[in-house]
């Protein structure tokens, strides 16, 4: 499959990297990450080949013609190296490592593209990943490696900062609910040391918010309900009308306060992979960003993202979980806040 079939889905990043490759700076070392282990690999594999063909085309795209685009078609490319879990333990072993590490330092023909691939990279434990890092730092000449990762958190910073990180998540969100009730701007002032007092007021405005999505699943019940039973005069029946109309409005109320919560998470997350080096025009979610203040010029530290996360996850399961929702968001906006 050519990187062009993947130029509509992702169109930015199929640009930069054509681009890169028509101006003769392809990177050394790339982090794709995503959602779908098996897409990432053919994403992988598309972009390796347009990387090695040695066509000149002015926008970048593998000729199809040249020796490497043809074996590459063979899928018989020699200078093709890929890691990946064993299939029982899950795991990418330190000797498994420093094999693929052996393999990839073996000469080449001169001219062509030496790739390495390492497949669920999160499968790497830390010892394998300090064992990977020199490589890394400095692959062999001619080299291009592609770590490939469904769960990014699992890599160590400094795996992650010597790679150019890009996105490729397929089920894209829309935030749309989100964007439109100021949710990114709110969050966007919940910074460490900020202090308890942005943090308590970042929580109520939260809490307001959350109260607005309340108003509107009260007139979505009310919109939706039945009017050939307004006459009814049973007292009973009466009731249990009342009661089932409350369980729509809550119901309606925890589906919009939930997509807010994902897109909480969202943001953190989105954070987090500014804070690991991942360049703007490549983050899965670049609409949030309008509302980011100066995030991009000046990002937590990764270890510190990553913390937050972890308060934005426990936040959700608390409310998920029923526990007061005014209380959870007070205790987490207070968390991130925090002067230590
Ligand atoms: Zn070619």
């Amino acid at each position: 499959m050519p990187l062009t079939d993947f130029e509509a889905q992702y169109p930015r990043i199929c640009q930069c990297l054509r681009q890169a490759k028509a101006a003769g700076r392809t990177g050394q070392a790339y982090l794709l990450i995503g959602d779908d282990a098996d897409f990432l690999e053919k994403f992988s594999l598309a972009w390796a080949q347009t990387a090695a063909c040695l066509g000149k085309s002015p926008d970048g795209k593998a000729c199809g013609d040249c020796q490497p685009c043809q074996l590459f078609r063979k899928q018989a490319y020699p200078e093709f190296f890929v890691i990946r879990p064993q299939s029982k333990s899950r795991q990418i072993t330190v000797d498994a490592m420093r094999q693929f590490d052996h393999d990839i330092s073996l000469a080449v023909l001169p001219g062509r593209l030496k790739v390495g691939i390492v497949v669920e990279a999160e499968c790497l434990g830390d010892e394998a990943q300090n064992a990977f890092l020199k490589t890394l730092e400095e692959p062999p000449p001619g080299t291009m490696l592609l770590l490939l990762t469904v769960n990014a958190r699992r890599l160590l910073p400094t795996i992650k900062s010597r790679c150019q990180c890009m996105s490729l998540l397929r089920n894209r969100q829309d935030y749309g609910l989100a964007l439109r009730e100021g949710l990114f701007a709110i969050l966007a002032g919940l910074r460490r040391q900020a202090g308890a007092k942005i943090g308590l007021r970042a929580a109520a405005r939260i809490s307001q918010l959350f109260g607005q999505l309340h108003d509107e699943a009260e007139k979505q019940a009310e919109a939706d309900r039945d009017q050939r039973w307004d006459d009814i005069e049973d007292a009973q029946i009466k009731k249990q009308l009342a009661e089932e109309q409350e369980a729509r409005i809550e119901a309606e109320y925890v589906r919009l306060r939930d997509s807010l919560i994902d897109a909480m998470l969202a943001w953190f997350l989105q954070r987090f992979l500014i804070a690991s080096g991942m360049a703007a025009e490549l983050l899965p979610h670049p609409e949030m960003l309008a509302a980011a203040g100066d995030l991009l010029e000046n990002p937590p530290s990764p270890w510190e993202a990553e913390q937050d996360i972890r308060e934005v996850e426990d936040f959700a399961r608390c409310v998920k979980g029923y526990v007061e929702e005014r209380l959870s968001l007070d205790a987490m906006c207070l968390s991130i806040t925090e002067k230590r």
